[in-house]
């Protein structure tokens, strides 16, 4: 749970043989929500506290019945709406989140060849979901160092583009746009999980735009979404056309018939979906994507500057250009130890500002989603110079 402004920090945890000592962070200068994290990221009270006004009429009953599919037509209106989808795109679902989806994807999408720009550990998998899949000629891979990117180039005989719109792992960020050259039917398949909802976007420029729901969206996870065009539902029919043997479970034509009678093909999460349901219709009545793109710009906009005006820090992606607006990577530099720094935050309540797994281990890692109050990510880095300053 979160504190309200100026409560109380709790007492910082002791960790025998901990480097770190016991540092308590004023209270005046934490932020009012500690939570940072890139996916699963930060849920606003007034969701979960919503929730309580489903918790006997829809929650515990049957998928198959008005209350449930009322949810999922939100859901699905909703996130076409916010995300601007224009005339005769769909917004698919299913269970499973993004990494099922790439199973979706190589299964029920490529036709042939798939090109996929890699320049994180994400996109990384999907490259390697369309390496493995034996019916499946081997990708084109174009790869940049973690930290850049590689935008997508047409090339004949790709009939799929495959790239992150954000990479989550490195904070990269990557324009959303069709590969001039490209041929007609080829499809612009665009990883958009951690960028749904927070980063602006002309969908008219991607032909399957997917995410799961607890990055940008302040949902919870389990389910993923697609939203599709015309040449990608045309895609979907071609494919199933040609026979390929494929699960139930990751069935694009399933998922789609289930969608259209506002419906998942087995039991959706329930709880995750009324989540987004609320953060979407709320998005939509602050002023939309507009206003999202807005605030994680402001947010990122001050984390960068702090660390470009710190000896010690420097932003992780060197281009400003390639900057991502709701995660941004921090590098702190020598003698600053980050691995302390980061352990002090926790114990003061102020969480997940870890990097990717073992990508770059001197990082601050900082999900900026709308969520998050920009007052907020100004707190965390008050919070950081504080420390900064202690451990010296
Ligand atoms: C988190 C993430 C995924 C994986 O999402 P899951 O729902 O956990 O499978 C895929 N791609 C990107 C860009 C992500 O940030």
């Amino acid at each position: 749970m979160t504190s309200p402004p100026g409560a109380a920090a709790p007492a910082p945890a002791a960790v025998p043989g901990d480097p770190a000592p016991d540092l308590r962070v004023p209270a005046s200068l934490l932020p009012a929500d500690g939570r940072f994290g890139s996916g699963p990221s930060r849920v606003r009270a007034a969701q979960v506290e919503a929730l309580t006004g489903i918790a006997t009429t829809v929650v515990g009953t049957s998928h198959r019945q008005a209350p449930v599919m009322d949810l999922v037509r939100r859901a699905r209106t909703g996130l076409a709406a916010l995300l601007g989808a224009p005339d005769g795109y769909e917004v698919v679902l299913g269970n499973g989140g993004s990494t099922l989806f790439w199973d979706v994807a190589a299964l029920g999408l490529v036709r042939e060849q798939a090109q996929a720009c890699v320049v994180g550990e994400f996109s990384a998998k999907l490259a390697a979901v369309l390496t493995a899949a034996p019916f499946l000629a081997d990708p084109e891979v174009l790869s940049a160092p973690y930290g850049s990117r590689v935008l997508p180039a047409s090339r004949s005989g790709v009939d799929t583009y495959a790239f992150a719109h954000n990479e989550t792992s490195t904070g990269v960020l990557t324009p959303v746009h069709r590969p001039a050259g490209a041929d007609d039917d080829a499809l612009v398949l665009v990883d958009a999980t951690s960028a749904a909802g927070g980063v602006d976007v002309d969908l008219a420029e991607a032909d399957v735009y997917y995410f799961a729901p607890q990055k940008a969206l302040a949902s919870d996870g389990g389910l993923w979404f697609a939203v599709c065009s015309p040449r990608a539902l045309a895609r979907v029919e071609e494919v199933a056309a040609l026979g390929r043997w494929t699960p139930a479970s990751l069935s694009l034509p399933l998922a789609l018939a289930s969608s259209r009678k506002e419906q998942t093909l087995n039991t959706p999460a329930v709880v995750t979906l009324a989540l987004l349901v609320d953060q979407v219709e709320w998005l939509l009545a602050q002023g939309g994507l507009a206003w999202a793109a807005a605030r994680t710009a402001e947010s990122s906009g001050h984390l960068y500057a702090w660390a470009e005006q710190r000896v010690w820090a420097r932003p992780f992606v060197a281009d400003p250009a390639h900057r991502s607006p709701v995660v941004g990577t921090v590098d702190l530099l020598a003698p600053v130890d980050a691995t302390a720094v980061r352990r002090v935050l926790r114990a003061n309540g102020v969480v997940d500002v870890d990097p990717y797994r073992a990508l770059g281990p001197d990082q601050l890692r900082v999900g900026m989603f709308p969520a998050v109050d920009p007052a907020d990510v100004q707190a965390l880095t008050a919070c950081v110079d504080w420390v900064v300053e202690r451990l010296a």
